[in-house]
């Protein structure tokens, strides 16, 4: 195993910020969502999805806004939300 050596690895390195933002909560995707607490960056990133339209999110932003009849195929709230308010 080469946990501890990834460790001391991360420690050394400022963060490395992917450059794309959850469009949820509006933090980078390599840091922790904002359900989950203070700013942090993990050493494994969070799990993000990827939408074919372009958006993305955490994966735990998108099950917080996710109905539950919808969390085996969620839409995109973005898209969503742009259809209801036409
Ligand atoms: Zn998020
Ligand atoms: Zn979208």
């Amino acid at each position: 195993m080469t946990a501890v050596t990834l460790l001391y690895a991360d420690f050394d390195k400022p963060p490395q910020p992917s450059g794309r933002q959850c469009f949820f909560c509006k933090r980078d995707l390599s840091f922790t969502p904002e359900a989950d607490g203070p700013i942090s960056q993990p050493s494994i990133p969070p799990s993000v999805a990827v939408f074919p339209c372009g958006h993305y999110f955490h994966t735990r932003c998108l099950e917080i806004v996710t109905p539950p009849e919808k969390t085996t195929d969620p839409p995109c709230i973005l898209c969503d939300l742009d259809e209801n308010a036409s």
